[in-house]
């Protein structure tokens, strides 16, 4: 039995390849250096893995943006207009990842998406009449070289053409036309790499795990007929990751194809598949080491699973790249006790090398050291969170009474205008607001000090709030580095690491906090500045809390419970800080659901069973025990919600505003089909956008919302928060949206009265 990996993290151990990309847009470092910094780092890397015992090495899994992006370029599938720029290659590459503005011209970034059901973003290649598909790249042919010279053999990476069609838009055109261009150039890199002298090329299939049914399914099945007639005498590898492969299983077992990539850790009926039947003319690339995730492997576990998998040739690989962990657990400074517990990726390696020792009879020692780490439960279960747990009723994710009484007590309870503005939470993190709290964290200023700072912030922008007329006014969120980790620097249960840097997109990262216990709340957290901010007007004064689902889906969660277990144990943390802010006078509260999407899963059957019906009511739990004159809002963002309305309305909240600038109408007509009950604040603006929104602009949008929300169920709001815009364009900006509002507000009195 060998070993192999899908992909490596490419941004380095210490992120050098965001700081000099970086530096180089700034002009910093020049083309070359990049390019030779790259290449090192590249040979660097495969060294790493080659030392580390693993037999299958990919190649040109290294990007300077996106891999996807590569594979677009490598076809010569770029928008003409980027084609002409008078620029260089890189250049033109980085113009189509973040847009370019400058004396040569002005253009576009391409749309970027969550990558299935990762933290991580793919750029979405455009086709259009005017694409021309020919081979014109020449990265992925230049990477093999490169290894093959140092006398490594790798296995080069590219975006199998299922995927990419069905990931890329298409304008006046549609997938099907470019089948027989695309499987020409597929064809082409066969042919070139087999005269290099590769051996295998492997082709990313994610989209196979998702529902691969009707026309979807014969665009699978054309592709790979006409794309297999010719290999080239390459060996050809079809790797899926992220779910199991149901739909397509016999007809990959039956394509003319070498080796098989199957994840065995988020593909629930993976194991189930290969077991009805392997055949024994291919290799099966079972995917047991948990690519996503940070934990240790259980080596018993998973040598059980292989021995009892009837494929006669087995590679053992990880679930999916390793791009989705960080990169060695070597630079982090937890004590012996809890680092045993992790594996980045370099660690991840050694788990592969590891597990084939084990399977190949001369494991004994590290197989029982492996043992030695599960014996015991790693960590004491805190027992009033379980107690706490175990107490819970159906009726304890039921608010009482029910939507509509509720909106009828707050109604009196508040009196608002109708059309009431507000904003989402954040205020401007500028550079000052950024420095003292690092100066805080540093202990470089006095907490007296600090709390000035923040007190003079809050007085400031409510001064703003009232003056300009907004209805809810916000407190503005000085305090927080973002909206997960400030919540998890102060629960119980949390780890934080120093460098467990994941790729998000580009040159950026997230550093998702660790969940390593149960969760629990030992101290109020946003009482403080709510109660603050709430003294020190006549106004209202939302609370703003981060919902529990957000949370987890924003952290690696424990694997010796389940996440529907940990979000339940923040659910009733964040129930107590509800229950806190409300005790202290605040009588609107916000839960951020920012993130609700994020985990559902690639197959929409299993979205109720698996995810929704689950996550919904954890939302629930933590508002369920407020007063009926509390008014719980919601905020969602980063992905359209247009097919989970349902859910949503399940909430259970009373307002619920969400990024809608871009997609207005579209939302708007789900909001009316699905008759939703709640009130909502279709976002106005787009806060992402520096621009600032005439007040024209926005009374526009409020009265296309009107056409489709009746008046007394409308918020009127920006998108989102406004923690990453300047001062001057998010004052300007809500100063429109107030006026905007008041100016409807009277036509619609005016209308009323005659
Ligand atoms: N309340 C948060 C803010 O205003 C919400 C952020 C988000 O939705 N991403 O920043
Ligand atoms: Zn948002």
């Amino acid at each position: 039995m060998t070993t192999s990996i899908i992909g490596f993290p490419r941004i380095g151990e210490n992120r050098e390849l965001k700081f000099n990309t970086e530096k180089y847009w700034r002009n910093e470092i020049t083309e070359d250096e990049l390019q030779q910094f790259a290449k090192d780092l590249r040979l660097k890397h495969w060294q790493l893995i080659k030392d580390a015992g693993i037999n299958g090495i990919p190649s040109n899994d290294f990007s300077f943006f996106d891999t996807t992006l590569d594979t677009a370029c490598l076809f010569n599938i770029i928008p003409d207009a980027v084609k002409q720029l008078n620029l260089s290659t890189l250049d033109k590459y980085f113009a189509l990842a973040r847009g370019y503005q400058g004396d040569k011209g002005d253009i576009k970034a391409l749309p970027m998406k969550k990558w299935f059901n990762t933290n991580y973003h793919y750029l979405v290649p455009q086709f259009s009449k005017s694409t021309d598909i020919k081979l014109v790249g020449d990265k992925i042919f230049n990477e093999y070289q490169e290894a093959k010279d140092t006398g490594i053999q790798t296995r080069p990476v590219i975006v199998g053409p299922f995927t990419l069609l069905s990931l890329s838009e298409f304008k006046d055109v549609q997938a099907s036309d470019f089948i027989d261009d695309l499987v020409k150039v597929y064809q082409a890199v066969f042919e070139k790499l087999a005269a290099q002298g590769a051996e295998w090329i492997q082709l990313d299939e994610p989209e196979l795990v998702k529902d691969v049914l009707g026309d979807n399914k014969i665009l699978f099945k054309t592709i790979y007929d006409k794309l297999l007639q010719n290999k080239f005498g390459l060996k050809i590898l079809i790797q899926t990751y992220f779910g199991d492969v149901r739909d397509v299983y016999n007809d990959l077992i039956n394509l003319p194809i070498e080796g098989i990539g199957l994840d065995f850790i988020e593909g629930r009926k993976t194991k189930e598949l290969v077991q009805s039947g392997f055949p024994d003319n291919k290799i099966l690339f079972a995917g047991v080491v948990n690519g996503k995730n940070i934990w240790r492997n259980h080596y018993e576990t998973t040598t059980d699973l292989i021995k009892s998998l009837p494929a006669k040739n087995i590679v053992i690989s990880t679930s999916c790249s390793l791009l989705h962990v960080p990169f060695t657990i070597e630079n982090e400074t937890f004590p012996t006790e809890i680092k045993q517990h992790f594996a980045y990726a370099k660690e991840k390696l050694r788990e592969l090398d590891d597990i084939q020792t084990i399977l190949s009879g001369n494991g004994q020692a590290v197989e029982s050291k492996n043992k030695h780490l599960f014996e015991k439960p790693r960590v004491k279960p805190n027992k009033s969170v379980h107690e706490r747990v175990a107490k819970l009723t159906e009726d304890s994710f039921v608010r009482h009474p029910s939507l509509e009484e509720r909106a009828s007590i707050q109604k009196k309870e508040f009196n608002l205008p109708l059309l009431p503005t507000t904003t989402i939470g954040s205020f401007p993190q500028t550079r000052e607001v950024k420095k003292t709290r690092a100066q805080f964290r540093h202990h470089e200023i006095s907490q007296e000090a600090y709390d000035k700072f923040i007190a003079g912030h809050i007085d400031e922008w409510l001064k703003w709030q009232e003056d300009i007329g907004l209805d809810v006014l916000v407190h503005g969120e000085f305090e927080r580095n973002d909206m997960v980790e400030y919540f998890g620097q102060n629960l119980d249960g949390y780890l934080f690491s120093k460098n467990g840097w994941v790729q998000s997109y580009g040159t950026r990262g997230v550093k998702p906090p660790i969940i390593w216990g149960d969760i629990a709340r030992n101290h109020p957290i946003t009482v403080k500045w709510s109660k603050y901010a709430q003294s020190k007007t006549d106004k209202i004064v939302k609370g703003m809390l981060t919902g529990p689902v957000t949370i987890l889906n924003w952290s690696f969660p424990r694997e010796d419970i389940s996440i529907k277990d940990s979000t339940i144990q923040i659910a009733l943390a964040i129930q107590d800080e509800v229950l806190d802010l409300e005790k202290n006078g605040i009588k609107i509260i916000q839960i951020d659901e920012a993130a609700l999407r994020e985990k559902l899963p690639l197959r929409k059957t299993d979205w109720y069973s698996e995810y929704l019906d689950w996550a919904v009511p954890a939302f629930r739990l933590v508002h369920s025990k407020v007063k009926p004159t509390t008014q719980i809002h919601t905020h969602m963002c980063y992905s359209e919600f247009t097919d989970i309305i349902p859910a949503i309305q399940n909430m259970d909240a009373d307002v619920i505003s969400f990024e809608a600038s871009r997609s207005n109408l579209e939302i708007l007509d789900a909001l009316q089909k699905e008759h939703f009950k709640l009130q909502v604040g279709p976002g106005v603006y787009d806060i992402h956008s520096p621009r600032i929104p005439s007040i024209e602009e926005i009374k526009t949008t409020i009265h296309k919302i009107l056409e489709k929300v009746p008046e007394q169920k409308v918020w009127i709001n920006p998108d989102c928060g406004l923690k990453t815009r300047g001062i001057h364009e998010a004052k300007a900006s809500v100063e429109n949206l107030t006026t905007a509002a008041k100016e409807v507000r009277e036509e619609l009195l005016i209308h009323d009265r005659n």
